[in-house]
């Protein structure tokens, strides 16, 4: 039985000042969720505060990206100990805009996902498709391609934390949503994936999120399907009244 988890990508969006004041009117309307349900991922700049402000509390906190490496000579790139250090549980994984404007490739995407498994970071590792290669039927190569090079020689007893977002590039931001049976279809898609690449076993187990403009009127409707294990929400996770009602929906599964 896979628990839904729902996540809040706030991208380059607030402050620490922002952010605490967020976590002030959400908490009390999230009382019933646990933390293995919720992950909020702040900028950089809010980790320390958001991180502070959750102990003891239901969320997890994450990191939006890191570097693959502990140290070195990377300017501006954030390690995955330095991560740990703050208390850092989670982290987000090849975003399709880091791919696009940071130069993330499916390569660096299979060594931070290394990375964060030894680290013990439970890692969000986000694939998905451009609009011109669904349009072009290539949507099942092009996940296939993405899920095998992650999981290329993963050991399947150190990936029982993976969880995957499909992210229709379409869909991220630009208010088109998936039909929750083009998600379900690929859900199913990356699932068969994750069997070939690592085991049957974990692939029952891992959950596999969706991501694409979800909102609290759709949201019901996608994490109802049997392969759509909760949400990686933007842009309607930086108002708490929007995305505690996405976890509602979510959580009605
Ligand atoms: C995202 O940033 O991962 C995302 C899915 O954004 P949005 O919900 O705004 O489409």
């Amino acid at each position: 039985m896979r628990q839904p988890l729902i996540a809040a990508n706030w991208k380059m969006y607030k402050t620490p000042a922002e952010s605490l004041a967020f976590l002030r009117d959400f908490l009390p309307l999230v009382k019933y969720h646990t933390a293995s349900q919720i992950a909020l991922f702040p900028s950089m700049t809010s980790l320390p505060a958001v991180i502070e402000a959750a102990k003891g509390k239901n969320i997890a906190v994450g990191a939006q990206t890191m570097h693959w490496l502990n140290e070195g000579a990377y300017t501006g790139e954030t390690s995955p100990t330095m991560l740990t250090a703050l208390g850092c549980t989670h982290v987000l994984i090849g975003h399709s805009e880091r791919r696009q404007y940071n130069n993330e490739t499916d390569d660096t995407v299979h060594l931070k996902l290394q990375s964060a498994l030894a680290h013990g970071l439970i890692p969000i590792v986000c694939v998905g498709e451009q609009l011109a290669e669904r349009e072009s039927n290539r949507t099942e190569e092009i996940l296939q391609r993405q899920v095998s090079i992650a999981l290329a020689g993963i050991d399947p007893g150190h990936a029982a934390s993976l969880v995957i977002a499909y992210e229709p590039v379409w869909a991220i931001g630009t208010g088109r949503t998936a039909t929750p049976q083009i998600a379900e279809d690929a859900h199913k898609l990356i699932r068969a994936q994750i069997t070939k690449s690592l085991t049957p076993a974990v692939a029952a187990s891992t959950r596999i999120l969706y991501g694409g403009s979800v909102n609290p009127g759709n949201a019901a409707a996608l994490c109802s399907l049997e392969d759509i294990d909760g949400a990686l929400v933007g842009g309607a996770s930086l108002d708490p009244v929007s995305f505690a009602k996405i976890l509602e929906a979510a959580a009605t599964r």
